[in-house]
């Protein structure tokens, strides 16, 4: 099966999202049912969908120009000069996207081709101005960081020594390329689950190391493999047609900037037996949101059955307040 926008998609994200909040998941996956109460709530959903605060932009900005370095790296042209080019663009880019953004009327009609950047902009948060040269700075600083660590090193040396080389292209997600190939579990046909590290090498016959870079809080539970890290692995033991991990060798490393702390794990078939089972229970979850838990149609139930959060601290960052509020007139 190719992959389907229109069917029930499992990932990380989403679970967490929809662990998070209910109402969150539905205003997020589910927003063009919003026409159905009110229009007006589905356009303003939409908008604010797209919008991110400056730190997520952060991260986001600092996978792309990784992601555009190690391709230099790869290539043997990881210049001096091009890699300032790198700097020089992810700076314009990032400049550009939060003029857009200040200058955005965002009582306008909504837009589909308008670019919406900052959720600092949308809720006329103070002193925004000056964040954007602190996140150009961040985002450089995260690129610079790695450069002169070890870990570039080892980078380095992987692409001298591998039969082959993965490295993610998150400007343009390839979602073919992302999805699992998890048709063999008849619990999960038809939905699409999507997965995607930032680097990964293969030494030799099925032997792997993968890296993932981090920016967010820190995992300090250093002993536990994360879910993440056990669908990536389950992908890759997938893609060679078989379940059973005894043959293989799968290293994987969490590298976190701009600190440089590393996690790394040996994944185990247990791990691979007990992320099976976990995406099946979080599937089986998911579905109880769904009409007739069809994942093909994958229509949600009514959206009062999506139940709102009682923390008000997770409300009081949640890019959806607005229409979160807005919909109470309509209960
Ligand atoms: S504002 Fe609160 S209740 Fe509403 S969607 Fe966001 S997190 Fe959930």
């Amino acid at each position: 099966m190719a992959y389907n926008s229109n069917n029930l998609w499992r990932s990380n994200t989403r679970l967490t999202v929809l662990e998070y909040c209910q109402k969150k998941y539905y205003f997020n996956y589910y927003t063009n049912f919003l026409k159905d109460i009110d229009e007006k709530l589905r356009l303003d959903g939409l908008l604010l969908k797209n919008l991110k605060s400056i730190e997520m932009r952060v991260g986001e900005k600092t996978h792309h120009l990784l992601s555009d370095y190690l391709k230099l790296m790869k290539k043997k042209t990881d210049s001096q000069e091009n890699i300032n080019k790198l700097k020089e663009e992810i700076s314009q880019v990032m400049t550009d996207d939060f003029n857009i953004s200040k200058n955005r009327d965002y009582e306008a009609w909504y837009d589909r081709n308008q670019k919406f950047w900052l959720t600092e902009h949308y809720y006329k948060l103070e002193d925004t101005d000056k964040k954007l040269q602190e996140a150009i700075d961040k985002v450089i600083n995260n690129l610079d960081t790695f450069i002169w660590s070890e870990r570039h090193d080892k980078v380095s040396r992987f692409f001298e020594i591998s039969q082959s080389v993965y490295i993610e292209s998150p400007k343009r997600p390839d979602y073919d390329n992302m999805r699992i190939i998890i048709d063999s579990i008849p619990e999960l046909m038809d939905v699409s689950i999507l997965a995607s590290p930032d680097f990964g090498a293969i030494l030799w016959d099925n032997r792997f190391t993968i890296i993932d870079r981090k920016s967010w809080k820190e995992n300090m539970n250093d002993d536990s493999v994360p879910d993440q890290i056990k669908v990536y692995a389950l992908k890759m033991i997938l893609k060679k047609w078989k379940l059973n991990i005894n043959d293989m060798d799968i290293k994987w490393y969490e590298v976190y900037l701009p600190s440089l702390k590393v996690n790394w794990w040996q994944i185990t078939q247990q791990d691979i037996d007990d992320v099976i089972q976990k995406i099946i229970n979080d599937v089986n979850f998911q579905k109880q949101f769904i009409v007739d838990e069809d994942v093909t149609r994958n229509v949600p139930i009514a959206q009062k059955n999506f139940h709102r959060t009682t923390s008000a601290k997770k409300c009081e960052s949640c890019t959806f307040r607005k229409i979160c509020d807005d919909l109470k007139n309509f209960e």
